[in-house]
């Protein structure tokens, strides 16, 4: 996928935007890209709700989420889900993390999320749930503070495009801004078609064939354009 034309801060804004206007975030949440001409870097706004991010409000850090330069503005605590999945995957080039609600009954039960329908079907059939408590103890704040609790969360996406946070929200890793948002904004959505579907009854998910054969596609170029004229509008 490509949204070419305008260079990648300029992207970055926009995907701020989109994902406030559909909901993927509110107050928090936030979204990053890997620096194209610097790959140990990356993107991130400073501590602002995303669809108020603007271009003078993005910083830059290293793969620890360290701000380059003097840069003494507030970022946001848990940019260091960022920094590590951009470590640990050289095929990622954006992540995003999110704390919407229809995801979050997936987090805290024994039901698994899997893809139900083809635009999420990059989530998997069996999107894992990372749990702070499982190596960090009971007692943490549940937020992504440090670069070690980042390389956890990392370490159970392992090789896929998105991870459950216990009682917390997701992150979804992508290869482009609009591949991440693209996976960021139907990942909500399938989890809320799941949770009706489960009210009526037994439920039939995409198969792990299906997935396969779906997680090939590239997404679609309309998604990102459609999306990003309605924020702006
Ligand atoms: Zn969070």
């Amino acid at each position: 996928m490509t949204t070419s034309g305008k260079d990648i801060l300029d992207e970055l804004v926009t995907a701020n935007h989109i994902l406030g206007n559909e909901g993927v975030v509110d107050v928090f949440g936030h979204v990053s890209v890997r620096d194209p001409q610097q790959p140990d870097r990356y993107f991130l706004s400073c501590s602002r709700s995303p669809e108020l991010v603007q271009r003078s409000d993005i910083m830059q850090f290293t793969l620890d989420s360290k701000p380059i330069g003097n840069d003494e503005r507030e970022a946001y605590i848990e940019r260091f889900i960022h920094g590590a999945i951009y470590e640990a995957r050289q095929d990622v080039n954006a992540v995003i993390h999110s704390h919407t609600d229809d995801v979050l009954p997936f987090t805290i039960s024994d039901r698994p999320l899997g893809a139900v329908m083809p635009p999420a079907a990059k989530i998997g059939s069996r999107v894992p749930v990372w749990d702070i408590d499982a190596h960090f103890g009971d007692g943490t704040d549940m937020l992504v503070r440090n670069h070690e609790f980042g390389t956890d969360l990392a370490k159970t996406l392992a090789d896929g495009s998105a991870v459950l946070m216990r009682g917390h929200g997701f992150a979804v890793a992508g290869s482009s801004l609009a591949e991440a948002v693209q996976i960021a904004v139907f990942l909500p959505r399938n989890a809320k078609i799941l949770w009706q579907a489960l009210q009526m009854g037994a439920v039939k998910c995409l198969s792990e064939a299906e997935v396969a054969v779906l997680r090939k596609g590239r997404g679609s170029p309309r998604a990102w354009e459609y999306w990003a004229q309605r924020a702006e509008r």
